[in-house]
């Protein structure tokens, strides 16, 4: 399958479903990883512009980690917007270009704005894909992909009703996550948030619930016509 992520922030797929999409790639899958925004706003020194170049560098390093190709859609943060006919014509292009079989986005319901415009944008994307009079560089595919949402931020008002256990892409998906430097060590050094304890400490509590030792959580879209009769996440 080809598998698509589409997260709002350049750190945003490696937080929720880094140690899935390893695994799908592990397993063969061709994955692509997708972020909306540059993430231009996201730090106290770098000037948006520099910061945007930076970040687009580190997703690169994570998506290489996790055995994904990274795409950026490049709209500034806090602009992401479901609203907008050119970013949503963008997220089509996205969704015909990697022919994506299933999509993970984020969750409706989440703890910043970006982050729901952009489980918006995936949802319409996931649609439009197949309108043949909805012209974009790529052309219009057939297929409405299964989307599942991946959990919140520190699984806030999220419950899973899928688990993937991630025990042995646990390591692999905090490598990935480290490749976004400008974030983690800013938080560390400044205000002394260890992100990356923070993201296996969810893991792990995922996987308290699901009985292995580290675990992501999921819930599939319940519309038409996004079932399958077989498990699709890895
Ligand atoms: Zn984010």
């Amino acid at each position: 399958m080809n598998i698509l992520g589409i997260g709002c922030h350049p750190d945003d797929l490696e937080i929720g479903c880094g140690g899935t999409l390893a695994k799908y790639a592990k397993q063969g899958h061709k994955v692509f990883m997708c972020h909306v925004a540059n993430g231009d706003l996201g730090h106290k020194i770098f000037m948006p512009e520099e910061l945007a170049k930076i970040r687009a560098k580190e997703s690169e390093a994570a998506a290489k980690v996790l055995g994904a190709e990274s795409i950026c859609v490049d709209v500034g943060d806090s602009q992401v917007e479901s609203s907008v006919k050119a970013t949503r014509d963008k997220l089509v292009n996205v969704v015909r270009d990697t022919k994506a079989d299933l999509i993970i986005t984020h969750n409706p319901d989440d703890y910043m704005r970006d982050h729901m415009q952009t489980s918006e944008l995936a949802y319409d994307a996931s649609f439009c894909n197949t309108l043949p009079h909805l012209f974009t560089e790529a052309a219009e595919t057939d297929t409405f992909a299964p989307l599942f949402y991946m959990d919140t931020l520190a699984g806030v008002g999220f419950i899973p009703t899928e688990y993937v256990d991630i025990t042995d892409e646990i390591e692999q998906k905090l490598e990935a996550l480290a490749c976004h430097e400008s974030q983690i060590k800013w938080m560390l050094e400044h205000d002394h948030i260890d992100f990356l304890d923070f993201v296996r400490t969810c893991s792990k509590y995922r996987g308290l619930q699901s009985s292995c030792e580290y675990a992501e959580g999921f819930r599939q879209y319940a519309g038409w016509p996004r079932f399958r009769t077989y498990r699709l996440l890895p």
